[in-house]
């Protein structure tokens, strides 16, 4: 390991057994602040999530933060946009959260997003998108929505499996194919390839099946387009059905084997992703989790975050639920313009803490902030991204909203 930029502070690694997290009393969480408008949401956020720490254990728990590299200032440091002791400590020490990342315009660079995910193997990416009431929003009935996207991150178009028209490469590509397929391709074509495996789809759907089942959601939609892609797409869903069968019937079942009556147990279903996306804005309770290949998910976590008021305030998580490392991360970018102005929507950052605490066990903070959270919304209490959309809002800045979030910290469900 070249780079030692990393201070451990003092507190207790997270381990991880039986599929689920081990939290010390004292974790050490890796952060990423970002880079744009990423340290002035990582300020913000941090200042309620250890407000909200001390307030529900009052200095019995902490989280002792420990900064890690990425992005712009990885390069000042470093001269590196992700170092390698990034990526080990976060595989050491497990769960980190983040800011936005710029990824560096120009030949040669992939998103440091996409790299993170493919190097630490953190196959699923987790969008919930639920509606706080008072946040101004795009549909008629915005509280319809409360669905937990479960998106496959490491296959698909995204593998990174691409080379351009006119290469030696794609021209090879396009002659193997002719000789030993008969396929023609135009010979300037760009080429990409786009392998979906039963194994990363399996692990994929099992994940969120599990979660469908501990969080007493009653259904799985698995989205696809199956119809035109059937070897990838298709064979996405045959494999989900296969496995609910195989690992899953004692509490699952497919719509095939129950004519769409599951009666108490959890019913695993699917659905063509053109037509998904019409249902979901025009009857979003009929979803409840999702299952989908990457880039199906990266386009509808997106188009659905912007029924319950768009990208600042869509929190995500990467997991592998096979070792346990997972990355919490704001969903929009850096958002340049912006930088170091204390203006914009720390939502997104607070609302993937949430997500990090209730991954680690330590649900009572993420309730509390929950709970503050929709107080401050219904208190018309809004970043100027919302405050411009609502009349009568109280238009604060970045670190003001978190301060008026810890200021409605509340053990009260009411
Ligand atoms: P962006 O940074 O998400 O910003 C686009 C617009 O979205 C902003 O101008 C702003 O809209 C709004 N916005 C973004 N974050 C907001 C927040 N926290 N609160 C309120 N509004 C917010 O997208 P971009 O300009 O396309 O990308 C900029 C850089 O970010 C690029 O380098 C890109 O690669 C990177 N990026 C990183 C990630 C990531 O790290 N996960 C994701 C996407 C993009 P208004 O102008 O209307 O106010």
């Amino acid at each position: 390991m070249a780079e030692v930029l990393v201070k451990v502070p003092k507190g207790e690694k997270i381990t991880f057994k039986d599929g689920v997290p081990q939290t010390p009393d004292i974790p050490i969480i890796g952060f990423i602040e970002g880079d744009g408008t990423g340290p002035d949401i990582w300020r913000a956020a941090k200042h309620l999530f250890d407000s909200a720490v001390e307030f529900c254990y009052g200095g019995k728990r902490k989280v002792a933060w420990m900064e890690l590299y990425a992005g712009e200032k990885a390069q000042k440091l470093a001269n590196t946009y992700l170092p390698e002791e990034t990526l080990e400590k976060i595989r050491e020490y497990r769960i980190a959260i983040k800011g936005p990342l710029t990824t560096p315009v120009g030949g040669g660079f992939r998103s440091l997003n996409v790299t993170l995910r493919q190097m630490l193997d953190l196959f699923a990416c987790v969008r919930p998108v639920k509606y706080f009431p008072g946040v101004p929003s795009p549909v008629v009935n915005p509280h319809d929505v409360d669905v937990v996207i479960f998106r496959e991150n490491t296959e698909d178009v995204y593998a990174g499996f691409e080379v351009p028209s006119g290469s030696e490469e794609a021209k090879k590509i396009i002659q193997f194919c002719k000789k030993e397929f008969g396929w023609n391709i135009r010979p300037d074509s760009g080429i990409g390839l786009k392998p979906i495996s039963e194994s990363g789809s399996k692990r994929l759907i099992r994940a969120a099946i599990k979660y469908a089942l501990r969080h007493n959601r009653k259904s799985v939609t698995l989205v696809h387009k199956g119809n035109i892609m059937k070897y990838t797409e298709g064979a996405f869903l045959n494999w989900g059905y296969e496995l609910v069968r195989q690992e899953f019937s004692d509490v699952a079942v497919c719509w095939s084997d129950c004519n769409g009556n599951p009666g108490e147990k959890l019913l695993v279903k699917d659905t063509i992703a053109d037509i998904f996306l019409q249902q979901i804005l025009t009857r979003p309770r009929e979803f409840d989790v999702i299952a989908t290949m990457n880039l199906n998910g990266d386009y509808m976590s997106d188009a659905i975050a912007a029924q319950v008021g768009g990208i600042g305030i869509a929190p995500g998580a990467n997991i592998n639920f096979e070792t346990g490392s997972a990355i919490f991360e704001a969903t929009h970018g850096t958002a340049p313009k912006y930088a170091n102005l204390d203006k914009v929507n720390p939502s997104s950052l607070i609302l993937s803490g949430v997500m990090m605490f209730e991954y680690i066990g330590w649900d009572e903070v993420s309730e509390v902030i929950l709970r503050a959270m929709k107080k401050t919304f219904h208190d018309r209490i809004f970043t100027y991204d919302f405050a411009r959309l609502t009349t009568g809002a109280t238009e604060v800045k970045c670190s003001e909203f978190a301060k008026a979030v810890v200021a409605r910290l509340s053990k009260n469900p009411e």
